[in-house]
């Protein structure tokens, strides 16, 4: 069975009453509950937490991490930082959901700035799967509505995604390529862009199925270890 590590910053939904109201437990336990629900086995993990709860032995306990992170990137340590890096190109899966595009994690795996733009507005986003025959999309419609979200918009500065599975508008008029694959090494990576602490988007049934989808598509493969150097067989 894929074991799952749900990582979550958890201050926002501890200092602000808007977050806590819609998350008493923490975004990482709702994401956690839509996961089990899936039939995941899942841990959860936190910055605060010694070595931010992702020690070298709760990493080898976990196939995908998923990442959400709001504005503390900078206090997640480096050496964290450097030991997931490490993992996912091992083949570990990597989520990184809404805010962590902006995580130490993400920008290093994708190399660029990862900036975009956004706005607070409540606005109403409709996410359309623009690859209906990829994995990450089993079970969805054509389109699905988020009635309350954040809005980002392009130009979300990441390398062209290898596969751009779904594409958001928003009632403002902006546009986002909202749920982006990549491969570094082994591993493979999904960003998802739905998400704010101020919305219960993650107890959203097609949410969840995404995310679990994603799981499942991002669970490391049993390939051979590459040989590297002066070779002499
Ligand atoms: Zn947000």
């Amino acid at each position: 069975m894929t074991r799952v590590t749900v990582w979550n910053e958890y201050h926002v939904e501890q200092e602000h009453a808007d977050a806590r109201e819609v998350y008493p437990e923490g975004i990482h336990t709702a994401i956690a509950d839509g996961l089990d629900e899936h039939g995941f086995e899942t841990q959860t993990a936190t910055l605060d937490e010694p070595e931010h709860g992702l020690t070298e032995d709760v990493l080898d306990d976990t196939d995908v991490l998923t990442w959400w992170g709001h504005d503390k990137h900078d206090a997640v340590a480096d050496e964290v930082v450097e030991r997931v890096h490490e993992r996912v190109l091992d083949g570990m899966g990597l989520l990184v959901l809404h805010s962590g595009h902006f995580s130490k994690i993400f920008k290093r795996l994708m190399g660029t700035s990862c900036d975009l733009k956004w706005r607070e507005e409540g606005e109403l986003e409709r996410l359309w799967v623009v690859e209906p025959g990829h994995p990450i999309a089993a079970g969805l419609p054509e389109s699905f509505e988020v009635p309350e979200a954040e809005m980002y918009g392009e130009r979300f500065d990441v390398p062209a995604p290898e596969t751009l599975v779904f594409n958001s508008w928003f009632e403002g008029g902006e546009t986002f390529r909202s749920g982006c694959c990549y491969r570094r090494g082994s591993g493979r990576l999904f960003y998802f862009r739905p998400g704010h602490e101020t919305y219960p988007i993650y107890r959203q049934s097609e949410i969840r199925r995404v995310l679990a989808n994603a799981v499942e598509w991002a669970a490391p493969v049993d390939g051979p270890k590459p040989n590297y150097g002066n070779w002499n067989s």
